[in-house]
């Protein structure tokens, strides 16, 4: 990867990240090459891809995570530890543990004179405090700007240390696309852990790359459904370790859980390595379950065993979602997630019969469309936001379009007293054809019984005019010309 990816997103071909309409007009103006590059001239504060490549990392065993940079870029880090740890508690784990971060603390005089002695003693603290086998060290911003030359500090350090060191380029200005955290730290194991060379095959054996998000629950259903294929799991990067990071090139096949995890990794696995791939959906929902059990079984030549599945959970979950669907037919929905999620979650909503009103997603490109234009066909002409992040615009659009439901993170929509629930739950079950039972219960609990947010909407307030709530959501969106 390293060799013909730099690991930014925005530079593969047709990706936008500033971009907002109505889902036909989109999607015609993608298919005919015709949508213009755009910037916001006013824009809050984006998800940094650092958080992306630490948090893919964080649940690894042996490490530490040095965070070459001032302290600020480690606020994220407690969310990422606290999935962790969570994650450790519903995997049995008595004794939890906590991730183990040093950060460098860049300041003032470092940015003028360079953050070379201070990232030295950092590693060398992790290694005599801690004796990891990988050290991975996460650049910033501030370390990017004054160009401290991290390779080649490691290279100067690892003869005189134990732990592989690891060193990952995602410093936040580089790319405005926070799947571009999770790209750096592919790059980095690719360069800095894996054999060069090919190596001799495991019968049997996929690498399943899944994100922190998902959740044990989900985790299991996933390996089970792969278990029905007879074959052996190498889960990574969440709750892995060097050992199973060995294994990938060892292989016979990898397919991801999330459309935009280890997609890129797949590909340089399959060009260096000669892996296949299975790249499909993320497997929330019917459709989406069936097309990814269907996409790596067939790679692996079990589509017949994994179509017999199907059809026997089809006759076992349908009849059950017919229950679901009376309860929730007709709601209108506006969804809010990652580009995985946000797409899968879309799809999902046509199980419980649901309109789509509005979908908010970071990024828009070549796999996007392929969603859209499927979406497009169940659904008006829904109202599509690009943003990473940007509540303001958010905030906008559900206010003008009044949702029966809002699928996304709470923390804005339920100001306005709408039903609010999430897809993304790294705590409970979400995908698999379990998965699909689970959520529409609790899609159909939540607008039943949206108690909470009535309450809360006369005495919270969001910090917006009113006159912004009359204005074009996407008035601050502008093409570059
Ligand atoms: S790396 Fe840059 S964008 Fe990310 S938290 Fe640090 S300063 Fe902010």
């Amino acid at each position: 990867m390293a060799r013909t990816y730099s690991g930014i997103r925005e530079t593969r071909p047709y990706t936008y990240n500033d971009l907002g309409g109505g889902s036909v007009p989109i999607s015609e103006d993608f298919e005919k090459q015709c949508l213009k590059l755009a910037d916001r001239s006013f824009s809050q504060g984006l998800q940094c891809q650092q958080i992306n490549s630490i948090s893919a990392l964080v649940s690894l065993e042996e490490s530490v995570f040095v965070i070459h940079s001032p302290q600020g870029c480690s606020g994220c880090v407690t969310g990422a530890a606290d999935g962790y740890r969570v994650g450790q508690a519903h995997r049995g784990v008595k004794l939890i543990k906590s991730p183990r971060v040093i950060i460098s603390n860049l300041d003032q005089n470092d940015i003028i004179m360079g953050g070379e002695a201070k990232l030295r003693e950092a590693v060398a603290l992790a290694e005599k405090r801690y004796a990891p086998k990988m050290i991975f060290i996460f650049t910033s911003c501030a370390s990017g700007i004054i160009g401290d030359d991290v390779d080649a500090i490691a290279a100067d350090i690892q003869p005189g240390v134990n732990a592989k060191l690891v060193p990952i380029h995602c410093d936040g200005f580089k790319s405005k696309v926070c799947a571009s955290g999770f790209d750096a730290a592919f790059i980095a194991i690719q360069k800095y852990l894996l054999p060069q060379e090919p190596q001799p095959r495991e019968k049997g054996l996929v690498n399943l790359f899944a994100p922190t998000s998902i959740s044990y629950k989900d985790q299991r259903e996933i390996e089970r459904m792969l278990g029905l294929l007879e074959v052996k799991v190498n889960y990574i990067p969440f709750y892995s370790s060097y050992e199973k990071i060995q294994k990938i090139t060892t292989a016979e096949a990898s397919t991801s859980i999330c459309k935009v995890f280890a997609d890129e990794f797949m590909k340089e696995l399959d060009e260096t390595y000669g892996i296949p791939y299975a790249h499909t959906v993320m497997p929330i929902g019917v459709r989406n379950t069936d097309k990814w059990f269907l996409g790596i079984a067939e790679l692996i030549g079990k589509g017949d065993l994994a179509r017999g599945y199907i059809e026997k959970e089809h006759a076992r979950v349908l009849p059950q979602l017919e229950g679901i669907k009376k309860r929730l037919q007709g709601k209108r929905v506006f969804i809010c997630g990652g580009t995985g999620r946000s797409f899968a979650a879309a799809a999902l909503i046509d199980d419980f019969g649901m309109e789509l009103v509005g979908l908010e997603t970071p990024t828009y490109d070549l796999d996007a469309q392929i969603d859209v234009e499927y979406l497009n066909g169940i659904h008006k002409n829904y109202v599509i936001d690009v943003a990473n992040m940007q509540p303001f615009e958010q905030v906008n659009l559900v206010n003008k379009l009044k949702p029966d439901l809002f699928i996304g993170v709470p923390t804005w929509s339920a100001r306005f007293g709408i039903p609010t629930t999430h897809v993304l739950d790294p705590k409970r079950a979400t995908m698999g054809y379990d998965g699909i039972l689970y959520l529409g219960n609790k899609i159909a609990d939540q607008i039943e019984h949206p108690g909470f947010n009535r309450k809360l909407a006369p005495y919270a307030r969001l910090p917006y005019k009113k006159s912004w709530y009359e204005k074009d959501a996407f008035q601050f969106i502008k093409e570059v010309k």
